[in-house]
């Protein structure tokens, strides 16, 4: 087997802005394994500087991965995904591009889609909520407008003026689901003021309030809260579960951040066995990065896979969320196709 890569530069329809700041272009890895056969698969690393990684140090993680994968049996998905964790620590990106295309190959080996594999109902998968990115007031409602189609919208938080952008949002849009995410943001006071705000607004749930290490305020802010308290930042692998048991609502899961799809269904057991609800969110990446985790959609309580949606060149085919409804691709393996 032998595993190569390519640098891909993605373009945003419109600059994406969170609390830590925003881009219009953003680089992702194609990653690709190609067994004896000549048969591929492919996966996406879309790497963030938040979790330290970026498209350099993603290839720098291939390269140590090479000789591991270029010897293993195709079908160890699980010992593969386990070995990248002994070779480096972190790269989350990186490993899940590797373990993705280890799926995808498997799949079309077989000739099924990997729900199919997993033994998954595509109809199960809930709604994908779509993102509006901070901006003026003027800016969120002319994104608000544009989409119109997504009856659930997930809005970014965590700026100088919250209050106009939610009650802008709420304004344009009076009868869509309302998420929030305020990225780390905001203090505990600062929360439980905007929560309260956020309630009058029937927002249905709030993500990730507090900095990702702050276990005790995040549980004091939620022990308060009216609404449901995510975690993002602060979940970043299925050991991190535990100690967030009380202290928050839900987890969600990005396989950017989890390093392979083995250890993302694990974040979904682990995170349901503590009766604890699950959202799956993406980066800005492609209709294949987006492939590996909505064939999982089938198990989770709530999807922000978007990612591709916000894109002006998305250079593939794969899964659509017209409408907000994850259309799973049917084909072998991801079932995702060039553009
Ligand atoms: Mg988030």
């Amino acid at each position: 087997m032998r595993l190569s890569h390519e640098i891909l530069t993605l373009r945003t329809k419109h600059p994406f802005t969170i609390s830590r700041g925003g881009a219009s272009e953003w680089r992702v890895v194609w990653v690709r394994v190609t067994d004896d056969d000549g048969v591929e698969g492919w996966g996406e690393a879309a790497p963030s500087k938040f979790y330290g990684e970026t498209v350099e140090s993603v290839a720098g993680a291939l390269a140590l991965f090479s000789p591991l994968v270029e010897a293993a049996d195709p079908w160890s998905t699980e010992s593969i995904e386990s070995e990248l964790n002994r070779v480096i620590r972190f790269n989350g990106s990186a490993k899940t591009a590797v373990s993705a295309a280890l799926h995808d190959l498997a799949g079309k080996r077989l000739g099924i889609p990997l729900y199919k594999l997993w033994g998954l109902d595509p109809a199960r998968a809930p709604l994908s909520s779509f993102t509006i990115g901070i901006g003026s007031e003027n800016e969120v409602r002319r994104k608000v407008a544009e989409a119109e189609p997504y009856p659930v919208l997930k809005v970014k938080l965590g700026s100088d003026h919250d209050e106009a952008i939610i009650r802008t949002v709420r304004d344009a849009a009076p009868d869509k689901l309302l998420r929030v995410d305020a990225n780390a943001a905001w203090s505990a006071k600062y929360a439980l003021e905007m929560i309260e705000l956020l309630a009058e607004c029937d927002v249905e749930y709030v993500e990730q309030p507090l900095p990702a290490h702050d276990l005790e305020g995040m549980r004091f802010v939620r022990d308060r809260s009216p609404l449901p308290i995510f975690a993002d930042e602060s979940c970043v692998l299925a050991s991190d579960i535990p100690k967030l048991v009380g202290v928050v609502d839900g987890i969600n899961i990005k396989l950017a951040k989890c390093g392979g799809l083995h250890e993302a269904m694990k974040m979904i057991s682990v995170a349901h066995a503590h009766g604890m609800l699950v959202m799956m969110g993406c980066m800005i990446e492609t209709s294949l990065g987006i492939a590996a985790a909505a064939h999982m959609a089938p198990l989770l309580d709530y999807a922000d896979l978007d990612g591709a949606a916000l894109l002006a060149n998305d250079p593939f085919i794969g899964p659509s969320i017209e409408g907000g409804v994850i259309a799973i691709p049917s084909g072998p393996g991801l079932g995702v196709r060039r553009s």
